[in-house]
């Protein structure tokens, strides 16, 4: 049997035991976490070690423990049209009911709670990387790279190649036309 327990030195795992358990309690909650490795794809993600914002509001329900609110994270990424380094901001809406040991056994991707602690790490995961762009870019408008040389065309708008026929095409169309 395996023992995969929350870690409650992560500022992901938050303690329920001081929450009472009678339905309808609520507990306001705001912490800084830090980011753990891995969430994100791979042109753009948290990185990891930055600052997660958490603002939540926790309720005892006759069930488990329901999470709402919001994660503020940093993200860090890559420009998918030009390739420079890109930083912003992304919040995301959490909730997510953390059932009692017990309750709902026969639903194997409920969320639980474990020894009074609940792990918002898989939530945050899943939620920021449903909202992060497919197309990563520094800015709406980025106008990308030169096809034909690479020169990033945001730091060159007037960048532009003459269309004289590279001689060693040149001589191609000679033969070609043999
Ligand atoms: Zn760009
Ligand atoms: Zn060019």
């Amino acid at each position: 049997m395996t023992h995969r327990h929350p870690d409650h030195r992560s500022g992901l795992v938050l303690d329920t035991h001081e929450l009472v358990r009678r339905a309808g309690e609520l507990k306001q909650f705001t912490r800084i976490a830090e980011a753990p490795e891995g969430i994100g794809l791979d042109m753009i993600g948290v990185p990891p070690g930055s600052p997660i914002d958490l603002d939540l509001t926790i309720e005892a329900v006759v069930e488990g423990v329901l999470v709402t609110g919001t994660a503020e994270v940093r993200l860090g990424g890559q420009c998918a049209r030009c390739l420079e380094e890109l930083a912003s901001e992304l919040e995301v809406d959490l909730q997510e009911l953390f059932v009692y040991p017990g309750k709902d056994d026969d639903d194997p991707d409920a969320s639980r709670i474990e020894d009074d602690l609940i792990d918002l790490e898989p939530l945050l995961r899943d939620a920021v990387v449903l909202d992060l762009p497919f197309t990563p870019l520094c800015r709406p408008d980025c106008a990308g790279l030169c096809p034909e040389c690479g020169a990033n065309l945001n730091h060159d708008p007037e960048h532009g190649h003459d269309d004289a026929i590279d001689p060693r095409w040149a001589g191609l169309n000679q033969w070609t036309q043999e």
